[in-house]
């Protein structure tokens, strides 16, 4: 097949055997329009196209090569659009275009807002919600402290309103400004691979010798009998529920059901978590995770083990037939969360079309350059990443960045030490493995484990239930793991991450730093000093 391309867009594809007369014309329409010439037999599989012969061809380029973008099929041919590089999703592959690309044709493929999911739908305008669900908290929680307080009124729209009236904008002015950049091209809609390196979009065909996916993932909806007669909701629109529910039903346990649980609950939404499992946050440390759970029964009615057998649509509300560990039971709620994971967006791109290679997850398989299975195709963030998380998906970006610009000194993503948290009351973070992992892989260890209670700042805030739990090689004296539960969790966490990444050991962490006091990071020096007494230096 041969592929010409001129004026910067305009790319006609052949599929018949090129005769040496064909050539010459078409060398002759590339020396004509000064354009440059391409021979490709990757970029479009044949007998997909409509063909036309170089002849029809060139009296066809005559007339139309100075338009720059042609959207429609004539005849027997088919405009594709030539970029140097293609971008599939304005999320975190936003970030991507930088001072490395200069003077390249980008196009960015964009089906929904600019910013992703991220700023959207996801961790800022959840964190923001979330923050006005701590105030509201710390009201209810202020009588030990001797403070008589109570939340008087919940302004919804008000609440609401700050969150979308900052981030609504801050997408609209993004998009605004990459249609405004010069030799970057924004197409708006979803994308389709049709061959390797080339894809539609709203009709159009694009092609580049480099495409980055940064598709990301969306929520997935299990499938349950009567769901699809009733109005449920994902994190995706949740957040924008016109009014406060009064009750609410989460069918899920881990981190989203737990954050935007914390928020609906601790404004007084009656909220039921239904979870299959047998405790929450499943994935953390079982210590950690078992505290998390016993303190979300306390807070809101807790299923576990439980599975839903059919939902039904009544008036206002709706019920849930349930099998509690077995035994049946119901529950009405006004709305329906559905946050049981989220599925990535490969199939949307149909990347197999391309020969991109997915995992048993449906996630693209990369390698340690975050480059698929097909030279020149990249991709990052949740489209392929196990993590699932805003910092892994930049961090991905920024080496994706470089990478695409300099295929032969790419570097190597490194995703050792990642750190996650959840933003629920309680706080959780985690860095490392659990000890479990640790068990299975067979590695000697020591624990440190201690209290916010037991600390000067514990006693400030008058905890009673968090705690930080280190787990170290008993020989290296390495950080292993890091789990933490309790306020501020996210940030007690940072210099653990730091530790593990740089390799410093607990004892160096113990005694050759300091702690201001009386921080609640003097927990986690306790914790550190449990592994690492001060005889042991
Ligand atoms: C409720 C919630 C809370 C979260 N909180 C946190 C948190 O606190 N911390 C954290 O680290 N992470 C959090 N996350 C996860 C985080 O949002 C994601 O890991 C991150 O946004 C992934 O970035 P991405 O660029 O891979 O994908 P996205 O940001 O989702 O970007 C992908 C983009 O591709 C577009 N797209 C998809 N398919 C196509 C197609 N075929 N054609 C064109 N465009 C397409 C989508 O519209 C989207 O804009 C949260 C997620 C949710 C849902």
């Amino acid at each position: 097949m041969l592929c010409f391309w001129s004026y910067g867009c305009v790319m006609t594809t052949y599929d018949s055997d090129m005769q040496e007369h064909d050539l010459h014309i078409l060398r002759h329409v590339v020396e004509e329009f000064d354009g440059r010439m391409a021979l490709d037999s990757a970029v479009i599989q044949s007998g997909r196209l409509p063909v036309g012969t170089p002849v029809e061809l060139l009296s066809w380029h005559r007339e139309h090569a100075r338009r720059r973008f042609l959207h429609t099929t004539k005849g027997r041919w088919r405009m594709v659009q030539q970029f140097d590089l293609i971008i599939v999703g304005a999320g975190s592959g936003n970030t991507i275009p930088g001072p490395d690309h200069v003077g390249w044709t980008i196009a960015i493929i964009e089906k929904d807002k600019f910013g992703g999911t991220c700023l959207n739908r996801g961790c800022i305008p959840s964190k923001m919600l979330i923050h006005a669900a701590d105030v509201a908290e710390t009201i209810h929680t202020a009588a030990p402290l001797g403070i008589t307080a109570r939340v008087e009124r919940l302004d919804w729209d008000r609440l609401t309103g700050r969150v979308w009236q900052r981030i609504d904008p801050l997408a609209e002015a993004g998009e605004e400004w990459r249609q405004t950049q010069p030799n970057t091209t924004v197409f708006k809609g979803e994308a389709r691979f049709i061959g390797e390196k080339t894809l539609e979009v709203n009709g159009q065909r694009l092609t580049a010798p480099r495409v980055i996916l940064a598709a990301g993932s969306r929520p997935a909806i299990p499938d349950i009998p009567g769901l699809d007669q009733v109005v449920s909701h994902t994190s995706d629109t949740i957040m924008r529920l016109p009014r406060q529910p009064q009750c609410m039903a989460i069918l899920g346990g881990g981190y989203i059901g737990a954050e935007l649980g914390h928020f609906f609950g601790a404004l007084s939404t009656e909220m039921t978590i239904i979870n299959r499992g047998d405790r929450l946050l499943q994935r953390e440390d079982e210590e950690i995770s078992q505290r998390f759970t016993d303190l979300y029964a306390r807070r809101f009615t807790v299923l576990l083990k439980t599975q839903v057998q059919r939902v039904r649509q009544q008036a206002d509300t709706m019920t849930l037939d349930l099998s509690v560990d077995g035994r049946p039971q119901q529950v009405t709620c006004e709305v329906l969360l559905l946050a049981v994971g989220r599925v990535p967006n490969t199939d949307l791109l149909d990347v197999a079309r391309a020969g991109i290679a997915v995992d048993a997850q449906g996630r693209v398989v990369t390698n340690v350059y975050h480059e698929t299975t097909v030279p020149g195709i990249w991709a990052l963030g949740d489209i392929a990443s196990p993590h699932q998380l805003k910092h892994a998906a930049n961090a991905e970006a920024r080496t994706v960045a470089y990478n695409v610009a300099h295929p032969t000194r790419q570097r190597r993503g490194n995703d050792f030490a990642m750190p996650h948290a959840v933003f629920a009351s309680p706080q959780v973070a985690s860095v490392g493995l659990t000890e479990r992992q640790v068990q299975e892989q067979g590695l000697p260890y020591v624990i440190g484990k201690r209290a916010y209670s037991a600390t000067a700042y514990g006693w400030a805030i008058g905890d009673t239930e968090s705690f930080v739990k280190l787990i170290a090689h008993a020989e290296t004296r390495q950080v292993l793991g890091a789990h933490l539960i309790g306020p501020h969790a996210a940030i007690l966490l940072q210099p653990l991450v730091n530790a593990m990444r740089f390799g410093e050991t607990v004892d160096q962490l113990a005694h050759d730093t300091f702690y201001i006091h009386p921080a609640l990071t003097e927990v986690v020096e306790q914790a550190l000093l449990e592994i690492a007494p001060p005889a042991a230096q």
